[in-house]
């Protein structure tokens, strides 16, 4: 870790929403990675200065995202660290201060109007020569104060000209200040807004980079007067571009439900494993300027930089997070699969829970997302319908004929023996041998019987092993039945 003062620290400022946009969470992971790439410090500070917009339960979803993504914080609420509180909230009384200190040098004024009550969180007045307030006698306006009148402050801002500034990412941006609106940067009750909060916090938590999305890039030049007004040295700035998503008609736009899942939370549930989420959202507006894809977390922390970076809108490619899903399924110890897919597999307190290392083991190489294992597993627990025509195909060069034949013959062997995948399949070959056809004949006949679909993971020995003699023997009576 670095230790001199000079070492890089960012920080992931979430709202405590309730959950995890994959925008911010690809803000987290930048930040985090940045960080970490010079060991430099990643910091977790929670903005809740909006409290009517607090969501219980919200900051837990925050702590639990960035654990189960693996970003890990080297500061922050739950962890502490040399420049807390890092709540905001918490924070209160020290904003205040701040602001005053503001109106004291003419860069901030308090302002009574009653609107300022409704506005909202970074509202400001459109037109400064409509507020008598901005016009105010300080004196006047200190006499109100200590009088007890509910007042807001708001940031002074001087119209005239433009503000330029240097993003790493979008390079340098000029805003004309007639633009720029007196926002309120403290509420009445003492809270601050988002828009004076991060300024004050980035600063007192000696923030170096300041990585965040793009929505934010216009008002960073009230940001930086803020700065300025302080004497404070202005970070460095990193807009991260807007993720887009692919509508039904091929054109592309913000990211939205319509699209697919949008938080890690819906993706955990959609069956994606958090790393291959992560994975996939590192290259979503970032590239490591080679052809590879797949990057394990400690790659990324070391090759992560700011000139990897891009700044034309990623698109979100659910096909290619599948693909790269699957990749990641496969890239998993048998254990560490087993554990994983067993709460999506709903086999707890069937018969199959026994089996389930030997079923786990045939679904890996054959799954892409968690949540299609119920369905792939679903005719082990019950047998679908199906009809005799099934036993028709033309590849295993079987009919409903010839399977009656082998299955009559089979189940006679099969009542006599010890059920294994390998003893089942060592007499569908011998079966096959005597027959003088394919294996594949025999094999379909009895897949077939016994599950009633035509694609199964695993083949018959493996189904009759999970299915246990008398369920599968049941089973093929059942197809005797219908041939
Ligand atoms: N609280 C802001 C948000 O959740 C953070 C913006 C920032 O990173 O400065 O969007």
């Amino acid at each position: 870790m670095c230790n001199n003062s000079n070492c890089v620290r960012t920080r992931f400022a979430p709202s405590p929403t309730g959950f995890m946009h994959v925008g911010n969470l690809r803000t987290a992971l930048y930040a985090c990675l940045l960080a970490h790439s010079s060991k430099g410090k990643f910091i977790l500070r929670i903005e809740d200065t909006d409290q009517a917009r607090y969501v219980d339960g919200a900051v837990d979803v925050i702590y639990a995202t960035l654990k189960a993504a693996n970003l890990i914080h080297d500061e922050g609420p739950d962890v502490g660290g040399d420049f807390g509180p890092y709540i905001q909230s918490e924070r209160k009384p020290l904003y205040a201060e701040y602001a005053k200190k503001l109106v004291e040098t003419g860069h901030a004024y308090y302002c009574f109007c009653e609107k300022c009550e409704d506005e909202t969180e970074g509202a400001g007045n459109s037109d400064p020569a409509d507020d008598p307030c901005r016009a105010m006698d300080p004196a006047e306006a200190q006499k109100l104060v200590d009088a007890g009148k509910s007042c807001v402050i708001r940031q002074k801002i001087d119209r005239s000209g433009s503000t330029t500034f240097t993003d790493s990412v979008f390079g340098e941006i000029t805003i004309e200040n007639k633009v720029l609106d007196d926002q309120i940067l403290l509420k009445s009750d003492g809270m601050p807004t988002y828009n004076f909060a991060n300024v004050i916090d980035d600063h007192l938590m000696a923030i170096t980079h300041v990585v965040r999305g793009s929505e934010y890039l216009s008002s960073t030049p009230k940001y930086n007067l803020l700065y300025k007004a302080f004497g404070w040295d202005i970070p460095t700035y990193v807009h991260l571009p807007l993720i887009m998503g692919r509508n039904a008609d091929g054109e592309v736009a913000k990211l939205s439900k319509r699209h697919g899942s949008v938080s890690f939370e819906n993706l955990i549930a959609d069956g994606y494993l958090a790393e291959a989420i992560v994975n996939y959202i590192a290259l979503l507006g970032w590239s490591s300027k080679s052809d590879r894809e797949i990057f394990e977390f400690s790659e990324l922390e070391e090759l992560f930089s700011l000139s990897g970076l891009n700044k034309s809108p990623a698109v979100f490619d659910y096909d290619k997070l599948k693909w790269m899903n699957a990749e990641y399924i496969r890239k998993l110890s048998p254990e560490e699969f087993a554990a994983r897919a067993k709460s999506f597999a709903q086999v707890e307190d069937t018969p199959l829970e026994a089996k389930w290392d030997m079923l786990a083991a045939l679904l890996q190489q054959r799954t892409e997302l968690l949540t299609e294992i119920p369905g792939k597993i679903a005719f082990l627990h019950e047998q679908p319908e199906y009809d005799a025509e099934m036993f028709n195909n033309k590849k295993s060069k079987c009919t409903p004929e010839i399977a009656k034949d082998i299955l009559l013959e089979m189940r006679e062997a099969f009542s006599g023996m010890e059920i294994s995948a390998q003893a089942v399949t060592d007499l569908l070959t011998a079966c096959a041998e005597k027959r003088g056809v394919k294996l594949g004949q025999p094999m379909w006949a009895v897949r077939i019987a016994l599950s009633g679909t035509p694609v199964t993971p695993g083949g018959p020995g493996e189904i009759m092993e999970l299915l246990g003699k008398e369920e599968s023997l049941r089973r093929i009576d059942n197809a005797l039945a219908k041939l």
